[in-house]
């Protein structure tokens, strides 16, 4: 005889009682130059969040000249992904020097569909999940407008060639957009129009915040 699908799975009976904790914790997606690092900027404030960006953390390693700046730098330069053990091991030891945090922003990770399984079971770690995905949608011309802007006065060296800005464009089309099905299938996906002035565009991503929170 079949027994009804809840009585099958009998782990809660024996498994030490976990209470969840509840941390806002958001993932910022989107293409480079959508206007992540600003917009994390503005969230954190309002929601008093830690902000971790894989991007900083490289560029600290490369000014600090670590030795995993210098890896960094030899794939940043190319406008390819640091490889995703580099990346995941580097993302969690910064995530756990914030043991009390009320929530993070993770901006610029995850950039693959791995590091998004790593991180979920980082946070499952920590007894807790990822609430949402948010995404900040912006057409390619713009994206490349904005990036050669930015590289004027930012010294990014990766902001300043077309070509690394059209591989991390491909990139991030090939490698990191199919991370968004991850969350489409938990439910926790949700993107925003990235064009239009600053103060919308953070208003619109409160307004999908404040939906789940
Ligand atoms: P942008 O979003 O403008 O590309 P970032 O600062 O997020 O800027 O990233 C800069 C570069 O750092 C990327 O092109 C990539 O080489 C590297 N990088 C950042 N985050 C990751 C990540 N999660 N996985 C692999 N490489 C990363």
């Amino acid at each position: 005889m079949k027994r009804p699908a809840e009585l099958r799975d009998v782990s809660f009976l024996y498994s030490p009682q976990q209470t969840k904790i509840a941390m806002l914790n958001i993932v910022l997606f989107g293409p480079p130059g959508s206007g992540k690092g600003t917009q994390a900027a503005k969230l954190v404030e309002k929601y008093n969040l830690v902000h971790l960006s894989t991007g900083d953390i490289f560029r600290a390693n490369i000014k600090g000249e670590t030795e995993l700046g210098k890896l960094a730098k030899s794939y940043m330069d190319k406008g390819q992904l640091v490889p995703d053990e580099v990346t995941v091991d580097i993302l969690k030891s910064e995530a756990s020097k914030y043991a009390d945090a009320k929530g993070f922003i993770f901006d610029g990770f995850p950039r693959t569909t791995f590091q998004a399984e790593e991180l979920d079971k980082y946070m499952s770690s920590r007894n807790t999940s990822i609430t949402l995905m948010l995404s900040l949608e912006v057409n390619e011309e713009e994206l490349k407008t904005r990036l050669l802007l930015r590289g004027k006065d930012s010294g990014r060296p990766d902001d300043q060639n077309p070509e690394v800005i059209q591989k991390r464009i491909d990139v991030y089309n090939k490698e990191t957009a199919p991370a968004k099905e991850f969350y489409t299938k938990q439910n926790k996906y949700s993107a925003v129009n990235g064009v239009g002035a600053i103060d919308d565009i953070f208003g619109s991503l409160c307004t999908e915040i404040d939906k789940v929170n």
